[in-house]
């Protein structure tokens, strides 16, 4: 039987038509040879849908990783059994992804007069899906920070979780009120990546006395004040599920002294070896309630926490800490 249900079957079986269709029309500028092999090589594979036997390893019969066929339709095997080559190209694939990830993320310990940030950065494997920014606005007065999630695990996931970055990217450079960032990222996201992409985020900017903050659907920032903490609620849907999406902001005050802390899922949701889940109120308790310590030390208690609760398990999911800190 085929590995894939019928209706993926049915959206990859164009997929591999429209390729042969494009070998058709070029082949009169290649080499009949090569032009020869891949007609085989995608022959081979609508006659393996047909046969009920696509999306299964050839050699150990399993199915096949999805996100690998949904880039190559034509893939035989599963990752355990690649030849060397094979297995070389993929391993250095990842390794340049994970390159173009790391030179994506914020500088360290970005700063203004009155702000301090620091933010930890750990994925689940060699590439994430989450995404983190850190950037001072032109005049120097103030700072946009973000933390998101993009849907999805892997390579599949990094490529977006890039993207997303590069919508971020250009459309700070515009100096534009935080709404209208919001907005313009949701439309942009909306219309170059398929209906199933979406990103939770949650990001903001810091103001005379505080932060202003928008939360599309993404776990809730919480603000530490000298009077308790506060856990601020989604102002917004995540990125990419409506392209006219509206993004409302909140003003939060914030003393010197007083911090917000953005996280991703992944440090709420970890679980331990018991199958219990880290969760808010933990992380609230992890945080000391952010009295007399920086953003550095803030960041790294939780991640030392965080570690220590799961025990020796492994790490499930992306993991991002960013705090911002009111200096006084
Ligand atoms: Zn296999």
């Amino acid at each position: 039987m085929n590995a894939l249900p019928a209706h993926v079957l049915y959206e990859l079986r164009p997929k591999i038509v429209e390729r042969r269709a494009r070998l058709e029309a070029a082949a009169r500028r290649m080499s009949a040879d090569y032009v020869n092999d891949l007609l085989a090589e995608i022959d081979a594979a609508l006659g393996r849908i047909d046969g009920g036997t696509y999306g299964r390893c050839e050699s150990c019969h399993d199915p096949i990783e999805g996100d690998r066929l949904d880039r190559n339709p034509l893939e035989r095997f599963c990752l355990d059994h690649l030849s060397e080559k094979e297995l070389r190209a993929h391993e250095q694939d990842l390794e340049l992804a994970m390159q173009i990830q790391a030179g994506l993320l914020p500088a360290r310990d970005v700063a203004t007069r009155d702000w301090e940030t620091h933010y930890r950065y750990q994925p689940a494997g060699v590439v994430g899906g989450d995404y983190c920014e850190i950037a001072v606005s032109s005049d120097g007065n103030s700072l946009f920070f973000a933390v998101g999630d993009v849907a999805g695990k892997g390579v599949a996931a990094s490529l977006l979780m890039t993207h997303l970055n590069a919508v971020f990217r250009s459309l700070l450079s515009l100096d534009l009120p935080l709404t209208e960032v919001m907005s313009r990222a949701n439309r942009l996201f909306c219309e170059s990546t398929p209906a199933t992409h979406y990103a939770t985020l949650a990001a903001g900017r810091t103001t005379e006395g505080g932060v202003e903050l928008c939360n599309a659907g993404h776990c809730r920032p919480l603000a530490l004040r000298r009077g308790g903490a506060e856990w601020i609620d989604a102002t917004g849907l995540p990125l990419g599920l409506f392209c006219n999406g509206l993004y409302s902001i909140r003003q939060i005050r914030l003393e010197p002294g007083e911090s917000l802390v953005l996280y991703s899922d992944g440090i709420t949701e970890g679980h331990d070896g018991n199958g219990n889940a880290y969760e808010e109120e933990r992380l609230i308790h992890a945080l000391g309630g952010g009295a007399g310590e920086g953003a550095a030390g803030m960041a790294d208690g939780v991640l030392e926490d965080v570690t220590r609760f799961r025990g020796g398990g492994a790490q499930q999911d992306d993991i991002t800490l960013l705090v911002l800190r009111r200096r006084g």
